[in-house]
């Protein structure tokens, strides 16, 4: 007998939901459900300074309207920050992080310009010695935790995972750099809390935008260096605007609320992005897996 598969749509409580977000629920719920498997909603809402709860009803009111239930209670990741603290106590404890005194701005003006998105952390703290470190904290210093990349990836050596649609990829999380995983402001970053959680939760199959193909390289290293499963992922194509501007909160994408409330039919419109039906204005964009 093959195990239950488990999915989960995940959203941030910062902004309501716009198509591409439905987009993305109504995969993750389909993969498990066309298979007798269980789908969940896990709101990750550890950044507090742009986390509403006010969004919470608004997300469960949108995926009830498209006709997607989610099984069991749903998971705030506010509830979950004595976890966070066990993952990071424990490569703390193996060595692999160090604190980040840095600000936005010393780390942007130490990058060599032209640097985009692409840019990596250049290691300054990483090179400070435990009296300067332990100096600065005990001077009440603000600083986040990031991991020594080069010293992980040789911990745990070669990684892969496996995308359904891009099929076996090698994990080069050293593209990344010393990632932050406790920031400054929130007690876990993104990359920790979401690997973390999905292990918790007992996830085996991530479907989400290719927007975090990448990301799934750290998240494999952190799920090798904590002992935790490695789910199946399937990162899917994105819906955009007709100008092919990727839909996000911040730009004036049509919410889920708006059409909600003006009396559109949920239910079709998931049946219609189901069948492949973009509704006009907006187009579907996948690109080619960086490393697949
Ligand atoms: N919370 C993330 C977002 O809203 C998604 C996390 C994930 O699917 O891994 O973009």
């Amino acid at each position: 007998m093959t195990a239950q598969i488990v999915s989960r749509f995940a959203p941030s409580p910062t902004g309501k939901l716009h198509l591409g977000h439905a987009f993305s629920a109504i995969q993750a719920h389909d993969r498990a459900r066309s298979e007798g498997g269980r789908f969940l909603l896990r709101i990750e809402d550890i950044d507090g300074t742009r986390s509403r709860p006010e969004h919470v009803a608004t997300i469960e009111a949108d995926l009830r309207w498209l006709g997607l239930t989610c099984d069991g209670a749903v998971l705030f990741q506010s509830t979950r920050l004595a976890a966070y603290a066990v993952a990071l106590d424990r490569l703390r404890g193996e060595g692999l992080l160090y604190p980040c005194f840095c600000t936005r701005a010393e780390i942007a003006a130490s990058l060599s310009a032209p640097h985009g998105p692409g840019a990596v952390y250049p290691g300054t703290c990483r090179h400070l010695d435990e009296a300067a470190r332990a100096a600065r904290i005990a001077a009440g210093a603000q600083h986040a935790w990031r991991i020594n990349m080069a010293d992980a990836v040789a911990r745990t050596g070669p990684l892969a995972w496996n995308d359904e649609r891009a099929g076996p990829v090698v994990a080069r999380p050293e593209t990344h750099g010393d990632v932050v995983l406790a920031r400054k402001d929130a007690p876990a970053s993104y990359h920790l809390a979401v690997t973390v959680d999905d292990a918790a939760q007992g996830v085996t199959h991530i479907v989400r935008g290719l927007d975090l193909f990448g990301a799934t390289d750290v998240h494999r290293l952190l799920q090798a260096l904590l002992g935790l499963p490695t789910p199946v992922y399937r990162h899917h194509a994105l819906l955009n605007d007709a100008d092919g501007v990727r839909l996000a909160k911040r730009t004036h994408a049509p919410t889920l609320e708006r059409l909600r409330l003006a009396g559109e039919d949920g239910v079709a419109l998931a049946q219609s992005l189901r069948a492949g039906q973009v509704p006009s204005g907006f187009v579907t964009t996948g690109f080619l897996a960086p490393n697949a």
